[in-house]
């Protein structure tokens, strides 16, 4: 199924060059916006079938994690981020349910299955700039 998804993605990243390739042809330019607009949708496709592949790929990794008891390393997929994931048998507190980047705001999968995930970041940056700046 993984291997299908990752042909999906290939195919619909082919048919978004080609409809890019039709719309320079195009000398009509209402042809030429179906053209574009048919272009967005194949990469809109795209990028919907890699982040569900990326998911179960996460997915994977998380359950053998578990298995092993070690650290899984997760990279933002938005900004390359590193992060550390750990889990938690249950959120102690409810605030942070909605999981993003906090530096470029991208959404990670808060949990996998019952388990509930906790990313902590490990930007070497993060380091530097403990001191606190303002009270
Ligand atoms: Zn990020």
């Amino acid at each position: 199924m993984l291997k299908n998804l990752s042909k999906q993605i290939r195919d619909c990243y082919q048919q978004a060059e080609d409809c890019a390739r039709k719309a320079t042809a195009q000398t009509d330019p209402r042809l030429r916006q179906d053209y574009l607009n048919l272009e967005q949708r194949w990469l809109l496709l795209a990028r919907s079938c890699d982040f569900t592949q990326r998911l179960t790929d996460f997915s994977n990794e998380v359950k053998r994690w578990k298995a092993d008891e070690l650290p899984i390393p997760y990279t933002c997929p938005g900004c390359g981020a590193k992060y550390q994931v750990v889990t938690v048998d249950a959120p102690a507190d409810t605030q942070d349910d909605r999981v993003a980047c906090r530096w470029c705001g991208s959404r990670f999968p808060p949990s996998e299955g019952a388990t509930f995930l906790r990313y902590l970041p490990r930007s070497p940056e993060i380091r530097h700039k403990r001191g606190r700046e303002s009270g």
